[in-house]
């Protein structure tokens, strides 16, 4: 509140105001102004506030747009001076730009969290090999830049030497610092503790996570939301219905009824007034705002009202198994050989074939033959078939063909692997709640490969929080459904299919969106784009640094922490509430003033007052949202 006091503008309009009040006060007085100190007077005041208004709204006449609220305010100013109402000209005039004003503000307000993120970059850098600091944008990617301890790390980076503690609230929220080595990596914007790091730079200045946050939320601004689109349409038809509307209060009385013109005429203004759609309008841009700010805070990126808005309404949220449910550090576990071939040929060539692929399974495969020292085998023809497996050439084993991927994927390709000794064991494994994927050469089974994963520690409590707060959860994965069943059973999942493949995945959502209603989808955002694009809110875990995720979703949580979701579908939910209440409250007061200068009994002050008490009223419940802190 200081800040808004202390703007220089508002101290103006408080003076326009106090001066309002004072004319207001010796027309309660019954002394009549004589016209010549009335007019000039009030006619200073009005220019010296509300100039922009006058000439929208006279922009507006000329091009008959008739449902702009300038237009209606002008016509109302003008119509009291007319009467030499002075002191109602002014009050209409300030009290509607305070009103503005503390629009702007509440916007401002709301955005400051971003500003205060942008504003916390530094201008330069210190790269190896020039003496002195130079502005980031002239920074290239694989330059190497210096970070002294406690200074902002300006660009995102990948550690080469030295060890420190960083900061990383600004993206993550997340208050706890992470230690860094060398491989890990750095966010421009973030905090340095410590250490002395050396980075090489992997990302020029606007293409940072931190530059591509702020432009997601910039352009989240202008999604409209579903109460957006309402009140637009809303207001488009009601404000000219209201200007037909005045002119027939007074064409009707004085035109037909030869009722005297000024009385009928200030009943008309007073009803040009209340429909000034002002509350109405800022009801719901201004909590969106302060509910995107507040999420930016907390390391949650909201890509506008719309995802906010569906937030709200959950019914259901699904997630992804792995790396979602899971941690996604998958370990191979077993491998068990057929035939002729040993452990080792078939990890060789595994290994081989994951090599460009990106799912968790190629990573662990890669990652065990690395500790094994293992020569791995070169693959040419590699292809990868998402939610199946992959396939290639094997350029060492005589016989090239090379099939790995799940059962049904391997079955489907070769007609194979229906033995009783194989499906034994891949559902021993299986009821491990271990993943199993199989390989073949040419024609034969070469081996199993069992993978084996941790639930994560936090996901049985989050669960149980979504369930009790009415909303159904589902899981969605590509793998068996033995497997996928032990996990659901550890973190209480309610509902479960399995063995999908990734456009099954989006028809399920589909389907759960006509069953129950909105629809939300967690993954991890990078092979689980089309179901996060189907469902009404997509969700990608642990997207910081990961621009794939974070332009995939329409909420990233920059943190890898499943913990954020509960308090996130309660933000949703306060917001739905206080904009719902926001419209109902501008909607109804309206009415009930209109009701009152319909039957005769209100008056433009009245009026005025009316408009802008409410004005304020849904600004200041919209602010809240800022401070929200949902409690799990
Ligand atoms: P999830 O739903 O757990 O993300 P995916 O749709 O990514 O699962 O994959 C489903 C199944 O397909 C896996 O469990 C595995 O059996 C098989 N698969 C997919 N990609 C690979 C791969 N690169 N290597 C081996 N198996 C794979
Ligand atoms: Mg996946």
């Amino acid at each position: 509140m200081r800040e808004l006091v202390q703007s220089r503008k508002f101290q103006w309009l408080l003076a326009a105001l106090i001066f309002a009040v004072a004319l207001l006060a010796v027309s309660f007085s019954r002394i009549t102004l004589p016209l010549w100190v009335g007019l000039p007077l009030s006619l200073a005041v009005i220019a010296a506030v509300g100039r922009r208004i006058f000439w929208k709204g006279i922009k507006s006449l000329f091009r008959l747009r008739f449902s702009d609220i300038n237009l209606l305010l002008t016509i109302a100013a003008a119509g009291a001076l007319y009467l030499r109402q002075f002191e109602e000209a002014v009050i209409i005039v300030v009290l509607f730009t305070i009103g503005e004003h503390l629009e702007d503000f509440g916007v401002q307000r709301s955005q400051k969290a971003l500003k205060e993120l942008i504003e916390k970059n530094p201008k330069s850098a210190s790269v190896k090999g020039v003496s002195h600091k130079i502005p980031v944008e002239e920074v290239l990617k694989g330059q190497i830049m210096r970070i002294l301890p406690g200074e902002t790390i300006p660009l995102d980076g990948k550690v080469l030497a030295g060890s420190s503690i960083v900061d990383e609230s600004a993206i993550t929220g997340e208050p706890v610092p992470k230690s860094k080595f060398a491989g890990d990596v750095l966010y421009g914007g973030t905090l340095n503790g410590n250490g002395y790091l050396e980075a090489e730079v992997l990302k020029e200045v606007r293409e940072t996570t931190m530059a591509k946050i702020v432009e997601l939320t910039v352009q989240a601004a202008q999604k409209k939301s579903a109460s957006q689109r309402f009140i637009e349409k809303f207001s488009k038809v009601y404000t000219p219905l209201v200007m037909a509307a005045a002119i027939l209060v007074v064409a009707v009385p004085v035109g037909i009824l030869r009722l005297p013109f000024g009385q009928w005429f200030t009943q008309a203004l007073t009803l040009l007034i209340i429909a000034c759609p002002c509350a109405l309008v800022i009801s719901t841009p201004v909590a969106v705002f302060s509910a995107l700010g507040n999420a930016t805070k907390n390391g949650v990126l909201i890509k506008g009202g719309k995802a906010l808005e569906a937030l709200g309404r959950l019914k259901m949220v699904a997630f992804d198994k792995t790396k979602t449910l899971t941690e996604g550090d998958l370990e191979v576990s077993d491998i068990i050989p057929f035939g002729p071939f040993q452990e080792e040929d078939v990890l060789a060539c595994a290994a081989g074939l994951e090599r460009f692929s990106e799912h968790p399974i190629a990573q662990s495969l890669l990652r065990k033959a690395q500790e094994t020292s293992l020569p791995v085998h070169t693959f040419k023809d590699f292809e990868s078939l998402p939610g199946k497996g992959v396939r290639g050439q094997c350029m060492v084993c005589p016989d090239r063909e090379h099939v790995l991927g799940s059962l049904q994927f391997i079955r489907e390709r070769n007609g194979m692997a229906s033995d009783k000794e194989v499906l034994e064991a891949v559902r021993r494994l299986e009821g491990q709640g271990k993943t199993v994927v199989l390989m073949s050469q040419d024609s034969r089974l070469k081996g199993i490969i069992a993978v084996n994963d941790k639930v994560r520690e936090e996901a049985p409590r989050v669960l149980k929080s979504i369930r009790d707060m009415k909303v159904q959860t589902m899981m969605l994965t590509g793998d068996s459904a033995p497997s996928a069943r032990f996990v659901a059973e550890s973190v209480g999942i309610q509902n479960l299919k399995a063995g999908l493949l990734p456009h099954q995945k989006t028809e399920e959502i589909k389907r759960t969106q006509d069953r129950v209603g909105p629809v939300a989808m967690v993954g991890d955002g990078i092979n689980d784009a089309p179901a996060l694009a189907a469902a009404d809110v997509g969700i990608s875990l642990g997207s910081a640094g990961s621009d794939v995720a974070i332009e995939n979703a329409d909420i990233a949580l920059m943190r890898d922490d499943l913990g954020m979701l509960p308090g996130l579908i309660r933000l949703g939910r306060k917001s739905l509430r206080i904009i719902r209440f926001n419209i109902l409250a501008a909607i109804l007061i309206k009415f009930a003033v209109l009701f009152l200068a319909v039957v005769g009994q209100s008056n433009l002050l009245l009026a005025v007052f009316a408009d802008v008490g409410v004005t304020i009223f849904v600004i200041l419940n919209a602010l809240r949202l800022f401070a929200f802190r949902p409690k799990d």
